[in-house]
C-alpha cells in the first residue's frame, strides 16, 4: 500500500497506518452546473483526484478522508441539477469529520477545496473548529497554489468556473466529465454582477445566470490536457512544500 485512502482500508490497516500519519486530507467539492461542457460533479472529482495525488506524494505522513461531494452553491440553483448545502450544514459536516478523526489521534487537517463558493464557509469552519476542538486546520483552494501557471496561460478577462482552467484540470484529472464536442465560450449577460466581477476587492452575492447565460465563464475551447498537467503539478509541488512544514510545526 503506497497511499492511505481511508475508505479503501480496514480498521487494522488504519490502526497501523495512523502510527505514521500526521495529517488527514479532507477534499470538499460541489454538485453544481458547469455549463454545457463539464458534468456537475466537476469540483468534487477535481478535489478528490487532486487529493489522491497529494496523498500518494506525501506517503506515509498523510491519509485521505472521503470527499464531501456537496458544497455551498446557492448561486447556481437556477440551473437544473445543482444541489446546495447551507453554510451551516457544511460547517457541521466538517466539524463531525474532524471530531471523529481527532478521536483516532489525528491533530492536523488539510482541507482541499475545489469550489470557490465554499471558501468563505470553510474559512469560518476552520476558525471555529480548530479553536473548539484544539486541533490544527489548514484550508486551501488548491488551484490558488498554481497561480503562476494560471496567470501565464489564461488570457480570458473572466474565468474561474467551467472555463479553460476547469476544462484543462478535468481533462488531466478525470476526463470522462468533459464533453469535448460541446466546448464553448461564455455567453455573458451585460449586467451589474458581471461588471462587479472585474473588481477583485468586492464580493457581491448574486445568481450565476445574471452573469452568464450558458453557465460557464471564459472559453472552454482553450482548455487542454497539457495546461491541466502544468496546473496540477505546480499545485502539488507547492502544497507538498506546505505539508512538510505543517508536519514539523
Ligand atoms: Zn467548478
Amino acid at each position: 500500500m503506497n497511499s492511505y485512502i481511508l475508505s479503501d482500508m480496514t480498521w487494522p490497516e488504519i490502526e497501523s497506518a495512523f502510527k505514521d500519519v500526521k495529517i488527514a486530507i479532507i477534499p470538499v467539492g460541489a454538485q453544481e452546473q458547469h455549463g454545457h461542457h463539464i458534468a456537475e460533479g466537476c469540483d468534487s472529482y477535481r478535489a478528490g483526484e487532486f487529493s489522491k495525488l497529494l496523498t500518494e506524494r506525501n506517503y506515509p505522513s498523510v491519509a485521505l478522508a472521503p470527499t464531501i461531494n456537496y458544497g455551498v452553491s446557492p448561486h447556481h440553483m437556477n440551473f437544473p441539477g445543482t444541489i446546495s448545502l447551507k453554510p451551516e450544514t457544511l460547517i457541521a459536516l466538517l466539524d463531525d469529520i474532524v471530531t471523529s478523526l481527532s478521536q483516532h489521534g489525528i491533530e492536523k487537517f488539510l482541507v482541499i477545496n475545489g469550489h470557490g463558493g465554499n471558501t468563505s464557509t470553510l474559512n469560518v469552519a476552520a476558525e471555529k473548529i480548530a479553536r473548539d476542538k484544539n486541533v490544527s486546520i489548514a484550508v486551501s483552494k488548491y488551484v490558488d497554489a498554481a497561480s503562476d501557471v494560471i496567470q501565464e496561460n489564461i488570457t480570458s478577462e473572466h474565468f474561474g468556473h467551467a472555463c479553460e482552467r476547469e476544462v484543462s484540470e478535468s481533462l488531466y484529472l478525470y476526463p470522462s466529465i468533459v464533453r469535448k464536442d460541446k466546448l464553448q465560450a461564455a455567453e455573458y449577460n451585460d449586467s451589474f454582477a458581471l461588471n462587479v466581477r472585474k473588481r477583485k476587492y468586492i464580493k457581491l452575492v448574486h445568481q450565476f445566470d445574471d452573469v452568464t447565460k450558458n453557465g460557464n465563464l471564459g472559453d472552454g475551447r482553450k482548455g487542454s490536457y497539457e495546461l491541466g498537467e502544468k496546473i496540477i503539478n505546480q499545485a502539488l509541488e507547492n502544497l507538498t512544500g506546505f505539508i512538510k512544514e505543517f508536519i514539523e510545526e
